[in-house]
């Protein structure tokens, strides 16, 4: 393991990653040992310029996801999570709630629509009977059980909600 030698001196109060070239003045990675825009030298080594930088890493914990090839400190995460079923509620608009009444829906489609092939019309009554009946069950599970369960609130306040 290379030892790294301290650098002599490293603003860490200075947050910024980057730094004007004292030669083209252009705007450069300040941990990297040379200029990315004319090549000067802004570091005796590439070993000291990391050492630099972990000393300028270490001395403030929001650094941590900072590397030193950037220009610029990685900006703080957006927490872009929303509760859309609170929100919705909040804004009056009614979801239907997650549920797997849908696919049961669905496979009593699927024998109401084996029922439409002209088979035996004893098969197709059969079929139709099954698939009306699960499909049936689908959808009271879920607009009758579920979204009631959900919703416990929309049926009852008939006093309450008219005073505001
Ligand atoms: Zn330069």
């Amino acid at each position: 393991m290379a030892v790294a030698r301290k650098p002599r001196y490293v603003d860490v109060s200075n947050p910024s990653l980057s730094v004007e070239c004292p030669r083209c003045g252009l705007l450069t990675a300040r941990f990297i040992d040379h200029c990315r825009n004319c090549g000067y030298k802004l570091w005796p080594s590439s070993v000291v310029a990391s050492a630099a930088f972990k000393a300028w890493r270490d001395a403030d914990p929001r650094r941590v996801e900072a590397s030193r090839f950037d220009l610029e400190t990685p900006p703080e995460p957006i927490v872009a999570e929303v509760d859309y079923a609170a929100r919705a509620h909040e804004l009056g608009i009614h979801l239907f709630p997650n549920s797997n009444f849908p696919f049961i829906i669905c496979v009593g489609a699927l024998f109401l629509a084996l029922a439409a092939i002209p088979f035996s019309s004893t098969a197709r009554i059969v079929l139709a009977v099954i698939g009306g009946l699960i499909f049936l069950y689908g959808v009271v599970g879920w607009v009758l059980v579920e979204d009631v369960r959900m919703y416990p609130s929309e049926t009852p306040p008939a006093h309450g909600e008219g005073q505001h």
